[in-house]
């Protein structure tokens, strides 16, 4: 969790101005937390007090109620929204939020489940629940640093996603995730990656 916080405010003055420099200064005057952050926090504080994760999403985020980057059209809504209900979003605020849940249990299946408990208060569809799921899998699987089982399918999902969600894939890109893809996530699978990445494409989220 503390790694995806970091990831967010290294990654915050990029978000509407992105760079495909790797080499990108990782902390300057312009970066700071996003909802991204909140959004984790709230998570993770459902699962320590056990309370429900659509109730805890709402407190946080009504508590910091504008940060850099703000809240999604939809999810401002729901958040204020006097009953609030899914909206069947297949962005990718699910996944943004679920670090926490990684963390938290010792097997694969409660870890799927939590995952997508956590997304359903508002990523209610399929994809908003595979990104969720898949990020929380990457975690568990990769926090006990079992050797994982990455091949060039898998460095070829990384370079699909990182091409639909951030842009053109180069032969410098695919260097670098093939070095890094064992810090990055292991993923659920080909095809649930590249219908995730598509969507996120074609929604402009
Ligand atoms: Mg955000």
């Amino acid at each position: 969790m503390i790694g995806a916080i970091i990831g967010d405010i290294v990654g915050s003055p990029y978000e509407f101005a992105n760079t495909s420099d790797i080499r990108f200064p990782l902390f300057s005057k312009r970066s700071s937390y996003t909802d991204d952050s909140i959004c984790t926090v709230a998570v993770a504080d459902a699962l320590v007090r056990g309370s429900d994760f659509g109730s805890t999403l709402r407190e946080w985020c009504r508590r910091y109620p504008n940060p850099m980057g703000a809240y999604g059209c939809s999810f401002n809504a729901w958040l204020h929204s006097n009953a609030p209900r899914p909206y069947n979003s297949y962005g990718n605020g699910a996944a943004m939020r679920v670090a926490a849940v990684g963390w938290a249990f010792d097997t694969e299946a409660q870890t799927l489940r939590a995952a997508m408990a956590s997304a359903a208060p508002t990523h209610n569809h399929v994809e908003g629940l595979i990104g969720a799921s898949t990020v929380a899998r990457g975690i568990f699987i990769l926090r006990d640093m079992i050797e994982p089982t990455f091949n060039c399918r898998d460095i070829d999902s990384l370079l699909e996603y990182h091409t639909a969600w951030i842009g053109n894939g180069t032969s410098r890109h695919r260097a670098y995730l093939t070095r890094h893809a064992r810090d990055v996530y292991l993923l659920h699978s080909r095809s649930a990656v590249r219908q995730m990445a598509l969507k996120m494409r074609y929604a402009k989220l």
